[in-house]
């Protein structure tokens, strides 16, 4: 038998309005894949622990079923979202950049038979799934714990005075013993 050119198909990719709601094993089963942007906006439990609410979420979501038949979801997420420096209390700008690999699985059981590299997407079948929460989700997980500018953001004798004083009676515990000695030296 001929075999047949198949390069030419591209999977089926939603460009335009990302869906409010989905449903996550049909897609994975249909192999579809979720590209757009969300407004950070649409996201409230995320956006009160930022700076501000402004920024859109690049997304692109793969589903598809894995060797065993598994459904699962791989995720790319990429946002610039305005944090508070703890160090210096001025705003931040922070490319958050996540990837995520998620099975998508229907009950606690399933998760215990789960592949390594899952996490488990563990589905309600009682409510729908909206995007932009499991999307907000993935980012909230991602958010550094201690967010502080790269760079020392203070200047040095703004917050070294602590630090000085402790210095300084090192430095004289360090010297004695040396004082000391030097006086021994001295000596004739
Ligand atoms: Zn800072």
């Amino acid at each position: 038998m001929q075999s047949i050119d198949i390069s030419y198909i591209i999977p089926a990719v939603m460009h335009q309005k990302l869906p409010k709601e989905i449903d996550p094993l049909r897609l994975a089963q249909n192999g579809l894949v979720l590209e757009g942007r969300l407004p950070l906006s649409e996201m409230k439990r995320l956006t009160e622990a930022l700076h501000g609410n402004e920024g859109m979420v690049d997304v692109k979501m793969s589903f598809a079923l894995d060797e065993v038949g598994a459904p699962f979801m791989r995720g790319e997420f990429n946002v610039t979202i305005s944090l508070m420096c703890e160090r210096c209390f001025e705003p931040m700008s922070v490319d958050l950049v996540v990837s995520s690999l998620l099975a998508i699985v229907r009950n606690e059981k399933q998760i215990e038979g789960l592949a390594e590299q899952y996490e488990p997407w563990l589905l309600d079948s009682d409510n729908p799934v909206w995007l932009a929460k499991v999307i907000e989700d993935e980012l909230i997980l991602a958010l550094p714990i201690i967010p502080r500018h790269d760079s020392d953001c203070l200047p040095e004798d703004a917050w070294s005075v602590g630090d000085e004083g402790q210095d300084d009676s090192e430095t004289e515990k360090q010297a004695s013993p040396f004082a000391v000695l030097s006086t021994l030296r001295s000596k004739p």
